[in-house]
């Protein structure tokens, strides 16, 4: 019998347990450890933060699914993960051991590293459903006395998507609200250049994205560090190439929102041969640890190098699609394991990501997810926007049913090169 625990209920570990629990054989156990029984779907929360979504349409409550799917289900956090006893403990204090641990912890909001910086203090965020809603809150107010937006990212970032959309949204949403000319906007990014995403771009990415800003009268600051933000004034460093300051900017604004620094979450920071220096995962092309073989790690948690170097940080994005390539290759190589096998299966790490603009947008592909490429394409238009939608919906269902949908699965799978059930699905005890 094994003990199978994955660790974080978001995007990566609910797909994750779903997948695991189609490898396991009768005898296995399943536990999924989140913070909460909610899953919340990030991808909507730009919306939320404009008053497109609501945080029930985009919710869902995982207790009844993982009953359902004799998934045993923790809504207690981890305080702390020990590698060595193999043992996650827990914040009231129990323990639970496991065979085979599945990290899928996300990021820890680093807005601490930067003074000034977060909802609890100057800026908005849109990386909790939560921070959404009092974005809204925040959004809502500043339209009854409109003044300059600041929006972008944070030097550090790995996700840089959400803040093109968020800015591409406001804009449209200002121009519904018919106050768009009462508002400078100002996008303040650590990327070398605009459309670069972490990835060194994505098909012609610089282009589509330079001229978006463009033609919505936003200006730009690349190669930016953020020093600090006061109440009405953000304090921003424009790099050189030598890591010199090329031009010091006070930017006043009446309402920001900026993406954090990500690092590793509190649970598993500076276990020595676990985490990276910034509490990220380690991972092999399996997705598992070089020095704890029993652990694996998915989606925003695991350490990839960044593309190259640029003279602010700028972290590789973990998106999706991607995302999910990591969870069916781990479920199948822990399939592997439980029947005395290794692991063979390395996910591809490809990204197809949607950039919704409110009322357009960017598809890209890249395939591989760092250049050179094999496919390395985006394009936009109007579709992209309802693209976004169905995706919305559909991925919801997907969690809501409990199980992974044939189309994007067939599609993985293909990817992958593995049939579509790596080991016969056996029926497995109730766990828990
Ligand atoms: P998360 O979904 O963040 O899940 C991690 C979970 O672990 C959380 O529920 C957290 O509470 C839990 N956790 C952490 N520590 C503990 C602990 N100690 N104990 C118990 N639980 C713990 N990607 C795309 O492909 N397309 C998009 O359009 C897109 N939009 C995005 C929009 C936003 C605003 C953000 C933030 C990201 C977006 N992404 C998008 C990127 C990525 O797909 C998401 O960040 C995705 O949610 C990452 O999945 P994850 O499982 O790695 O982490």
């Amino acid at each position: 019998m094994a003990e199978i625990v994955v660790l974080g209920a978001g995007l990566g570990g609910t797909l994750m347990a779903y997948e695991m629990s189609d490898q396991l054989r009768p005898e296995d156990r399943i536990t999924l450890i989140g913070s909460s029984s909610a899953y919340q779907f990030y991808p909507s929360n730009p919306w939320v933060a404009v008053g497109w979504r609501q945080r029930k349409e985009i919710e869902v409550d995982l207790t009844a699914i993982m009953r359902k799917k004799n998934i045993s289900f923790l809504t207690t956090s981890a305080s702390r993960v020990d590698p060595k006893t193999k043992t996650v403990t827990m914040t009231d204090g129990t323990a639970v051991p496991y065979d085979y641990l599945v990290i899928a912890t996300g990021p820890e909001l680093a807005f601490d590293e930067i003074p000034g910086l977060g909802p609890d203090a100057h800026t908005m965020s849109i990386c909790e459903t939560g921070h959404a809603e009092a974005a809204f809150a925040a959004f809502e107010a500043f339209c009854q006395n409109p003044g300059p937006i600041v929006l972008g990212a944070a030097q550090g970032v790995s996700c840089f998507g959400p803040a093109y959309e968020f800015a591409f949204i406001v804009d449209t949403e200002l121009r519904r609200r018919k106050i768009r000319d009462r508002v400078p906007m100002t996008f303040v990014t650590p990327e070398p250049y605009i459309g670069h995403l972490g990835l060194d771009g994505v098909g012609d990415t610089k282009t589509l994205m330079e001229s978006e800003l463009r033609n919505r009268h936003i200006k730009w600051i690349t190669n930016a560090r953020i020093k600090s933000v006061e109440s009405d004034q953000m304090h921003v460093e424009e790099i050189n190439d030598d890591g010199s300051v090329k031009m010091a900017h006070a930017l006043p604004f009446s309402y920001s929102m900026m993406m954090p620094p990500f690092r590793g979450v509190p649970a598993v920071f500076g276990i020595e041969g676990l985490t990276n220096p910034r509490g990220f995962i380690l991972a092999d092309a399996f997705q598992r640890n070089p020095t704890y073989p029993d652990v694996f790690s998915i989606g925003v948690c695991v350490a990839i190098p960044p593309t190259g170097k640029t003279p602010v940080p700028v972290g590789v994005p973990k998106t999706g699609f991607m995302i999910e390539s990591m969870v069916t290759a781990t479920a199948h190589n822990i399939g592997a394991l439980l029947r005395g096998k290794e692991p063979d299966i390395k996910p591809t790490w490809n990204a197809i990501c949607l950039a919704d603009f409110g009322d357009g947008g960017v598809v890209f592909v890249a395939q591989p997810q760092l250049p050179p490429r094999n496919v390395n394409w985006a394009a936009e238009g109007k579709w992209v926007h309802l693209a976004k939608v169905g995706f919305e919906k559909y991925f919801l269902r997907k969690i809501k049913a409990g199980t992974s949908e044939p189309f994007y699965e067939r599609y993985l799978l293909k990817q992958l090169k593995i049939p579509k059930i790596h080991h016969p699905v056996q029926p497995h005890k109730k766990a828990g």
